[in-house]
């Protein structure tokens, strides 16, 4: 296709072709698609903010309701989904999302709250060591977590908080200023806390190279997977991570402030000199009811935990990635994904004129499913164009200052959705 043979209205047999030849197009039924003004399903492209609800996670909920009241107590040990061993039943599942050894993963709290857990365990500065280095363009929260940290441990964040950013007039940082940054840091540097996927331009870093250099220069490596996880191919073990956390509620569709992700790498994991904030749920669970106050960790990620599980979000979460084991997992996911990715390219390249870009870098290896658009068009304002789409049933979000972020998810969004969004833009556009 030529940008001038851009004609939406005939272009959508191609769409309805990708979508009948696309394996996974049958997993679109099972998600409750909200409408739009007119009554009918919104182009729903905001799954990196807010996936949509699996149709298979109500009754997931509504049965833990039902055992409470058939059970009371009882369901804390009784039946497939005993509330007291529930998040391991999420284990597997999850380990497998973000390529994990089970043993290396626990389903716990929430993003920023395991963050903090983590760093407790990973941030142990010393007088020489002490410095994090962060992007500066880091969710608002991570970095609220990170120099709260610092200053907890008695460092000032103007002297120990390392940010890097995208070089002048650039949007997306470059991986060699990444390694260089850290060479640079070198025995200065006690932890890199970078995202796998940035938030904002959908950029995804070179993992496995970030946590080599880490560790050469003798640091730590974290990873914030909240835009990651369920989004890209991840190996988190094979790439020697040291620990990363992800939330549930963006691509992993369980739903707003859904149980978070840990991962803690197998190494690390029966340290016992390494400081933990403990908690009656991370010590051994065959001795735990004896509710003794001698600590003896749990030999997994499990031994992170502080309190019992949330037998409502994990019962949601379950539901969740029943759908993702069923779809194959990330491997197919991602085909798909890189399908959808390279057809909505080719729409916005067919667009007339250059009313808008998109931020995201063009490799396939170094974005996700996530475009950051501008419009660039003086006759048009982002964020004015950002309502109008709204308003015509298009579910998106707008960054401040000029952005708008869609993302084509492929357990749900159809090729037909990427078309008609194109079509809605180009309308607004004219
Ligand atoms: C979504 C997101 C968060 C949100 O944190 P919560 O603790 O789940 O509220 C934090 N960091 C990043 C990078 C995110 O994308």
């Amino acid at each position: 296709m030529t940008a001038a043979e851009w004609i939406p209205s005939i272009d959508i047999g191609l769409a309805r072709r990708l979508d009948a030849e696309d394996p996974l197009a049958p997993f679109r039924q099972e998600f409750l698609i909200p409408n739009d003004r007119e009554g009918k399903p919104q182009t729903y492209l905001v799954g990196n903010s807010l996936g949509l609800a699996p149709k298979g996670l109500r009754d997931a909920v509504t049965a833990e309701l039902d055992r409470w009241a058939d059970l009371g107590v009882a369901g804390h040990f009784t039946g497939e989904t005993a509330w007291a061993s529930i998040h391991e039943l999420l284990t597997e599942p999850m380990a497998a999302l973000v390529g994990a050894e089970a043993d290396e993963v626990v389903v716990m709290n929430s993003l920023t709250v395991n963050l903090h857990l983590l760093m407790i365990s990973f941030y142990t500065p010393t007088p020489q060591r002490h410095k994090i280095l962060i992007e500066a363009h880091a969710f608002p929260s991570d970095h609220f977590a990170v120099e709260s940290q610092i200053r907890q441990r008695g460092f000032d964040p103007a002297g120990s908080l390392e940010v890097i950013a995208p070089r002048p007039g650039e949007e997306t940082l470059r991986a060699e200023d990444i390694v260089a940054t850290i060479e640079h840091l070198g025995d200065e540097l006690a932890l890199v806390l970078l995202p796998g996927v940035q938030y904002f331009t959908g950029q995804v870093l070179a993992m496995d190279e970030i946590t080599e250099v880490g560790h050469r220069v003798g640091a730590l490596v974290g990873f914030d997977l909240a835009h990651a996880a369920g989004n890209v191919e991840l190996a988190l073990h094979d790439w020697d991570v040291d620990f990363a956390a992800w939330c549930s509620y963006k691509y992993l569709n369980s739903g707003a402030g859904g149980v978070a992700g840990t991962f803690v790498n197998r190494r690390h994991i029966t340290d016992t000199e390494r400081p933990k904030f403990l908690g009656w749920w991370g010590t051994r669970k065959d001795t735990r009811f004896e509710m003794s106050t001698v600590y003896e960790p749990i030999p997994t990620a499990e031994s992170w935990q502080v309190s019992n599980p949330s037998m409502l979000t994990m019962a949601a979460l379950r539901a969740s990635l029943d759908v993702f084991q069923r779809a194959g997992g990330m491997g197919p996911l991602r085909a798909k994904s890189e399908r959808q990715v390279t057809y909505l390219d080719q729409l916005l390249e067919a667009l007339p004129g250059n009313r808008v870009i998109s931020l995201t870098p063009k490799a396939m290896a170094e974005r996700g499913c996530q475009f950051a658009l501008r419009i660039t068009d003086p006759n048009h304002e982002g964020k004015k164009v950002f309502a109008a789409l709204e308003e015509q049933g298009v579910a998106a979000d707008w960054r401040e200052p000029d952005v708008i972020r869609v993302a084509p998810v492929p357990l749900y969004n159809s090729f037909e959705d990427i078309h008609r969004f194109v079509t809605i833009l180009d309308g607004v556009l004219s």
